[in-house]
């Protein structure tokens, strides 16, 4: 029987490219209670990174598609991503 699953590598491989990689991931990911200006400002540091990422598109794409609930994703945060309607990933 045959799988349209991708293969996993390929699932993942644009994380090797990511302006991320390496970085602490607690500028993506809020703590928990965090609100207002606080989560707004890491927001906005974390959407810059995704600014110069070259792999901005894919990741967006995964993590809507995936549907992530947490962090800035492709330059998306949460709530904007709660917002969009998934797209078709190619
Ligand atoms: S778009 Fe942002 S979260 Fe996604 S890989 Fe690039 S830097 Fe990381």
């Amino acid at each position: 029987m045959r799988t349209r699953t991708k293969p996993l590598l390929r699932v993942w491989e644009w994380q090797a490219e990511a302006a991320c990689r390496g970085m602490d991931s607690a500028v993506f990911f809020s703590p928990a209670g965090e609100r207002g200006r606080a989560r707004r400002r890491r927001e906005e540091a974390a959407r810059e990174i995704c600014g110069g990422c070259p792999v901005s598109g894919p990741c967006g794409r995964f993590a809507l598609t995936s549907r992530q609930t947490y962090g800035v994703w492709g330059g998306y945060t949460e709530a904007e991503r709660r917002s969009t309607v998934p797209v078709n990933p190619k």
